[in-house]
């Protein structure tokens, strides 16, 4: 079965004038994502895209633990493992031998595993899905932004224009943002100067679900390659090109066909999708203007190796989301806000630093950088210490700088199977074990709530009896307990909402 590319119906203008509290610009990744975060804060929103669908062609594929993990709070987690191709494993190939591999998650007892590959496209279609089921999304296709002054945008639609009075802007309309643009804010970072070419085949094949990344494959000298598997029978085969390739030269039915036969051999495989990309590594300086708020690719870019683009973004929207409810709720002062820039921020040069390494080891810029690199490649089929040093790609990971999110663990609920990230909910809690300290917070207790059988629960958070901690509402922990007491947890309850 093939994804059937939906096109939702444009929404024209209801007055020349309206006023809405939260406007989303730009319904994609990132901004579904925070529309239903927020719907399911109890926060209504109207989403506006130019577009009358979801992502086209091949962009996105690796969704990581952290993602799946915010995707199962939102109420998607099912559908990504159902669908999805679940991966753990990489293994990283130099000409003709395998020089390094890797297990993202070697442990048992998690609900998601390290990483579900799953096109873009179906990702947001499910959060269309369920953004419209919640209700609260105001979501209108074929709504472009085409002026903005404050918190007040100006709306062209293919029934005419009107201008919308927003109290709170959240900007998630991309890369070329026309937000960030319009406002004159400054985006700066590095032009990597590569080419790759995006064949995306549908073939019967007998490769592991594992993520294949070839240096100098005798199929594509001199260049990488890197494969992955998705749903539908169809993978992704990413080949370097270098700077001097001729994109449209590149995109020739009959010249990828060769490339990838070079590839395959005898295995037929139909072409699905081809693309060119570059990339560059940016971001601005900072996410917040006012009361408008910057999000995924407007924000930050990165290049593809890491898989960070994606998944940093929906960070962003389940970092900024619980803030922005706390605000409207009157429970947080304004000042609240500004963490999401104290926040995001290192999270974004986090990803960004990753994945320069990547590309600089990937593509090095000098004949040094190359020779090191051929070095490392050399050692690592031999030598255990040079294999951490090959770089393919290191691939996204949470941002732990304001807590650890909390880990999973396999526990039980009223003797059934279950997980315990499943009971920590969107509003702040306290997981302890024993008994639960008396504080106003919802309390999630070890021993009575869930039965932490396999005892994993209490080694992962280090909870002696009588411990607790502290989980923000974006389930990243805020604070821990020894023999605590109900005193200590509101005072650091309350400094989390400064
Ligand atoms: C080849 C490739 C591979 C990738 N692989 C991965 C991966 O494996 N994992 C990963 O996490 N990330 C990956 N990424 C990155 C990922 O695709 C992006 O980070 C992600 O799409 C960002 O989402 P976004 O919502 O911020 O922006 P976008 O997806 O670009 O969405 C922006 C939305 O805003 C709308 N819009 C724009 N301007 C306006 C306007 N003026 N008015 C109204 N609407 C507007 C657009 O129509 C669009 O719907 C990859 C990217 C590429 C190119």
């Amino acid at each position: 079965m093939s994804f059937i590319q939906p096109r939702y119906a444009a929404a024209a203008p209801r007055a020349a004038e309206e006023a809405a509290p939260i406007v989303i610009v730009g319904g994609g990744l990132v901004g579904l994502t925070a529309a239903l975060d927020l719907a399911q804060h109890g926060l209504r929103s109207v989403v506006l895209d130019d577009d009358d669908t979801v992502s086209v062609g091949s962009r996105a594929i690796c969704f990581a633990k952290r993602t799946l993990e915010i995707y199962g709070r939102l109420g998607l987690g099912a559908r990504f493992l159902d669908k999805g191709i679940t991966w753990n494993t990489g293994r990283v190939f130099h000409r003709d031998r395998e020089a390094y591999s890797f297990n993202l998650l070697p442990e048992e007892g998690h609900e998601y595993p390290a990483f579900v590959n799953l096109q873009q496209y179906y990702a947001e279609a499910w959060l269309v899905e369920a953004c419209a089921a919640t209700g609260m999304v105001d979501l209108r296709w074929r709504n472009a932004v085409t002026g903005i002054d404050g918190t007040r945008l100006s709306v062209g639609t293919p029934a005419g224009d009107y201008t919308l009075h927003a109290d709170w802007v959240l900007a998630c309309d991309g890369a070329r943002s026309f937000i960030r643009n319009t406002l004159n804010l400054p985006f700066e970072g590095q032009v990597f100067r590569d080419r790759f070419l995006i064949a995306d085949v549908r073939m019967q094949a007998p490769f592991p679900t594992e993520r294949w990344f070839w240096f100098d494959p005798p199929f594509h000298p001199g260049q990488s390659v890197l494969l992955h598997k998705q749903p539908d029978d169809i993978w992704r085969i990413d080949f370097q090109l270098g700077w001097d390739a001729d994109p449209e030269a590149e995109k020739d039915p009959a010249r990828v066909r060769a490339r990838v036969a070079a590839m395959l051999g005898d295995t037929p495989f139909e072409l699905e999708w081809v693309s060119i990309y570059t990339f560059r590594c940016r971001r601005m300086q900072s996410f917040r203007a006012g009361r408008v708020f910057f999000l995924g690719d407007a924000a930050h870019q990165v290049s593809p190796f890491g898989a960070r683009g994606g998944n940093g973004g929906v960070q962003d929207a389940d970092n900024l989301c619980w803030k922005l409810a706390a605000v409207l709720r009157g429970q947080a002062p304004e000042s609240l806000l500004d963490s999401y820039d104290a926040e995001r921020i290192p999270a974004a040069d986090e990803n960004i630093l990753n994945s320069t390494r990547s590309t600089d080891f990937i593509t090095p810029k000098n004949d040094a950088a190359r020779a090191y690199r051929d070095a490392v490649l050399e050692l690592s089929a031999q030598h255990a210490f040079a294999r951490p040093l090959v770089n393919s790609g290191r691939l996204s990971r949470p941002f732990i700088g304001y807590g650890l999110p909390a880990p999973d663990a396999p526990v039980l609920r009223d003797g059934a199977p279950d997980w315990l990230l499943r009971h920590l909910g969107r509003d702040f809690c306290v997981l302890s074990r024993g008994d639960a300290p008396a504080t106003p917070l919802r309390a999630v207790t070890l021993g009575s709530d869930v039965e932490d059988h396999s005892g994993l629960a209490a080694a992962r958070y280090d909870l002696a009896p009588g411990d607790a901690v502290l989980v923000r509402p974006d389930q990243h922990i805020a604070a821990r307990f020894r023999a605590t007491d109900a005193a200590a947890i509101r005072a650091a309850h309350e400094a989390c909402l400064r």
